[in-house]
């Protein structure tokens, strides 16, 4: 049975329609719970949009505290806290060094319901080389450090059955992030710039194409794009540089790999 990426927001912090804040689903197989990736602005309320049950969310991984790709972890606390919710059962939330802190300063500035007392907080750690892996029931995470932010992440989940997906998150040109998503089935890949406006802390068409190229990847999902990328443009610059089939995400979209 193939598992499903849902976009839920394909674009930046910047607002532009039809590419929200960074935030995504993975279903690993039908009726399973979700694990988010990232949980920008917005993320909440596109999973309803998705069709998908908040009340499923099993998992959050964060790759870097930029508010375009965390905040909604806050609505998310608050959510939680409804009255009318019957007994939840703890959301795992997987991040960098710092994660804990950016959670409890986070709900000490508006209100103390943004604050979860039943997160399980797991600050991942890094080996001397900037990688790491965990063990779920059904998943293996790996991430890498990509130099985005001192404590940026991308992040890796192996499927039972082969199936495999990585997300660069936010990254410049990364050796790392390049050997965490070797030969991966779907490669969920930044291209926040044109080439004329290249950003040494993100990713163009002609960087993005070099990733993909060297990671040998399957499938190239190009997302988190700043209002000055035209998607199409984007796509048809990385499809002349790199072999492989690429496709663009967009806030609704619903990808299915690893059938
Ligand atoms: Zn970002
Ligand atoms: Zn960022």
């Amino acid at each position: 049975m193939s598992a499903e990426l849902f976009v839920l927001g394909a674009g930046t912090i910047l607002p532009r329609e039809g590419f929200g804040a960074s935030g995504y689903a993975l279903r690993p197989r039908r009726g399973a719970k979700l694990t988010l990736l990232d949980c920008g602005p917005g993320t909440l309320r596109a999973l309803a949009g998705a069709g998908l049950d908040w009340l499923e969310i099993e998992r959050v991984l964060i790759s870097h505290f930029h508010a375009d790709h965390c905040l909604d972890l806050f609505a998310l606390a608050f959510a939680r806290q409804n009255p009318a919710l019957a007994a939840l059962e703890p959301i795992e939330v997987l991040g960098p060094r710092g994660l804990r802190e950016v959670l409890e300063r986070g709900a000490h500035a508006p209100a103390r319901w943004i604050k979860d007392p039943r997160w399980k907080i797991v600050e991942v750690a890094l080996d001397a080389d900037g990688f790491g892996s965990e063990r779920r029931a059904e998943l293996e995470l790996r991430w890498a450090a990509n130099g985005h932010t001192p404590e940026s992440l991308s992040w890796r989940v192996e499927l039972a059955g082969g199936a495999s997906l990585a997300y660069s998150a936010d990254t410049p040109p990364s050796r790392a992030v390049e050997q965490l998503a070797r030969d991966v089935e779907l490669f969920v890949l930044e291209c926040s710039h044109t080439d004329e406006h290249a950003d040494p802390r993100h990713l163009t068409p002609t960087s993005a194409a070099a990733m993909a190229s060297a990671a040998r990847a399957r499938r190239v999902l190009l997302t988190h794009f700043y209002p000055d990328v035209e998607p199409h443009a984007a796509r048809l610059a990385v499809a002349a540089r790199f072999g492989g089939p690429v496709e663009l995400a967009r806030d609704g979209l619903r990808v299915e790999f690893g059938a």
